[in-house]
């Protein structure tokens, strides 16, 4: 048995991405039906969850903390390319590995 969409489990509603999640594990699972593997669609369907998950779990964070919140949106106001990478992340046009550089900026940042 396979799930897909939000049966399978979903990210927070926040990140806005739960239609492009539920499409990208449809193609891995017929991907994986093709190749009669459905443990090719559960490693699939991990690899699809984890960028929009450490999204959801940052927006959530900014969510509970206010000060955090006042923080980064400062940072993102006085350096609108961090917001920018941080946003072509979201949306996988960015590598995480690439974000991760732009997330240590934002990170040290704030701590200024
Ligand atoms: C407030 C909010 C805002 C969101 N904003 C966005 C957004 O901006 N962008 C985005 O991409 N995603 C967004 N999402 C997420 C998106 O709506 C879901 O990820 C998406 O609808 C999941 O599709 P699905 O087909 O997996 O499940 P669903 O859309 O929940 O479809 C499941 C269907 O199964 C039916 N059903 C349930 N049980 C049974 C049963 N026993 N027998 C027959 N039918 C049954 C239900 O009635 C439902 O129609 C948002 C979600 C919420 C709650």
């Amino acid at each position: 048995m396979a799930l897909v969409g939000d049966a399978s489990g979903s990210v927070d509603a926040i990140t806005g991405e739960g239609l492009g999640i539920a499409f990208q594990q449809a193609l891995a699972l017929a991907d994986a039906l093709e190749r009669e593997d459905l443990r090719e669609y559960a490693a699939a369907h991990r690899r699809i969850a984890r960028r929009p998950a450490f999204m959801a779990d940052f927006m959530l964070l900014m969510d509970r903390w206010p000060l955090l919140r006042k923080r980064a949106l400062q940072v993102f106001a006085n350096r609108p390319d961090i917001f920018a990478r941080l946003l072509a992340m979201h949306v996988g046009e960015l590598p995480v590995l690439d974000f991760a550089a732009a997330s240590f900026g934002l990170a040290w940042r704030m701590l200024l």
